[in-house]
């Protein structure tokens, strides 16, 4: 059964490869178009009798390349001798079009068999194999896979795939591997000098979940693009160490970017998954009051100080994760309460937490409570429910006090807010014991995590985003809470 498998696999290639030479032109194959990418490449293989079409009218550019191909391919490209004859591997007919080609690389060194004495011809070949063939077929033979990409990028011969990296593991199809043989024949279809993108680095912005690009070397200049945190970008191959900014291409988009935030190594801060659809969530923190309205006071200490560091503390928790975070505030200015829900709505929040500070005229008054609007003029009251619940009970982890429970009320913010809001009341500065957590940094910080844990509750358990939001808690020293909505 195998010699008749094998025997068909040989008409096959020859099918393939067996069209007299120079009787189809790339222009002539009504699936090259004059327009294709690799048109003058398939001509100037089609020309020398290295590559040709599957028929006399087809060329198949997107089909897989095989093993035997490759072989025949990279053989007349070499011009050895192709004549066929018998080969050291038992699922090669001696007689196959294939087998002069194969034996003769396989001597050569550029390619190899498996362990079972087969060479698995009709097997598809993949880039990451295809960088080792060339490497020694045409340049210094080596094993490894790194120094075989990074040669053939150095040269221009291939560049990565659009997730900046060279793509190893995908199949190689025909019409890739003509453009990498006529480059390698050819300097002529080399990748020109200023548009090779080779080393590898890694986008690591402590600070947010992107890195811009910009259109010349500063942050004055047009923003290209947005590149998320984890992100490969490729550097220009005639970056200079040291260099401030510098001429990278992520993606399809070549722009400059600050070297500095640029890494080795995958940054261990952010998702795994760069392309995390949390990065796309912004949640807008909203320190309560500011400038001339201090909020409540009590034992000389201002509701305004508390709420913005507090909300400082969050932020940065949220900094170290994929999603976006925007404050209404981040200095001590009086922002009125029109404009921090037009701030949110600006800029398409999807979570609104207001932050702030509890008071009562009896100084035994003391505990946790937090609100959502159950007369919204716009947006999701079950939403608004479950983000409070989820923020009020980490809120309770953190300083211990009283649960004076989720309530609802229409405050101005989280009534006139249209996406998922919520009205924080972190302790009673009036009560002595709370006031104490609420003035101390140990116990602001503890609240500020509090805050992103409640927000990861959320994602977490209400807006079902269970497997971006698992990998974070763990980061920052905590687990999934029960699901409570
Ligand atoms: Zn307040």
């Amino acid at each position: 059964m195998r010699k008749l498998v094998t025997f068909f696999t040989s008409l096959l290639v020859v099918a393939l490869f067996l069209a007299p030479i120079g009787e189809a032109r790339a222009a002539s194959f009504s699936d090259v178009g004059t327009t294709h990418r690799a048109k003058e490449e398939i001509n100037f293989l089609v020309d020398r009798g290295i590559v040709q079409g599957v028929s006399p009218t087809k060329f198949a550019p997107q089909r897989n390349v095989t093993r035997a191909e490759a072989a025949i391919i990279i053989g007349r490209a070499l011009e050895v001798d192709g004549s066929p004859r018998a080969t050291r591997f038992k699922d090669i007919e001696n007689n196959s079009f294939a087998s002069g080609y194969i034996e003769e690389l396989v001597e050569k060194g550029v390619l190899g068999g498996y362990g079972d004495d087969t060479f698995r011809p009709s097997n598809q070949l993949t880039r990451g194999e295809m960088a080792l063939m060339i490497n020694r077929a045409f340049y210094e033979p080596t094993s490894s896979n790194a120094v075989a990409i990074q040669k053939l990028m150095n040269e221009g011969i291939a560049q990565g795939v659009k997730d900046g990296t060279f793509g190893e593991k995908l199949p190689l199809i025909r019409s890739d591997f003509s453009v990498f043989i006529a480059r390698v024949l050819d300097d002529r279809f080399a990748i020109p000098k200023d548009q090779r993108f080779v080393k590898q680095k890694f986008v690591d912005v402590k600070e947010g979940p992107v890195l811009n690009m910009r259109s010349g070397p500063s942050a004055d200049t047009a923003l290209v693009t947005s590149i998320p945190n984890g992100s490969i970008v490729r550097l220009a191959i005639d970056t200079k160490d040291g260099a401030t900014w510098v001429r990278v291409k992520a993606g399809d988009k070549v722009g400059y970017v600050h070297s500095g935030y640029l890494s080795d190594k995958k940054p261990t801060h952010v998702s795994t998954n760069p392309n995390s659809p949390l990065a796309k969530k912004l949640i807008v923190l909203d320190p309560g009051h500011g400038g001339s309205d201090p909020g409540a006071i009590g034992f000389g200490y201002a509701e305004k100080t508390a709420t913005l560091a507090i909300s400082n503390y969050a932020k940065k928790y949220f900094d170290q994760s994929p999603f976006q975070v925007a404050m209404t505030r981040t200095n001590d200015t009086f922002v009125s309460l029109a404009n921090r829900v037009r701030f949110a709505h600006n800029r398409n929040a999807d979570a609104f937490v207001s932050i702030h500070i509890n008071s009562a005229s009896s100084s035994s008054a003391t505990g946790l409570e937090s609100y959502y609007s159950a007369s919204r003029a716009a947006g999701d009251i079950r939403a608004s429910r479950a983000l409070t619940t989820y923020m009020q009970h980490r809120m309770l982890e953190a300083w211990g006090l009283s649960n004076r429970g989720v309530k609802t009320a229409p405050f101005y913010v989280i009534r006139w807010t249209n996406m998922p809001s919520t009205l924080l009341e972190m302790g009673f500065i009036s009560n002595k014991n709370d006031n104490y957590r609420i003035r101390t940094p140990k116990h602001q910080e503890q609240m500020g995590r509090a805050v992103y844990l409640g927000a990861l509750d959320y994602y977490y358990h209400y807006e079902g985003y269970k497997n971006d939001v698992a990998p974070l808690y763990s980061k920052v020293g905590a687990k999934p809470s029960p699901r409570r909505h």
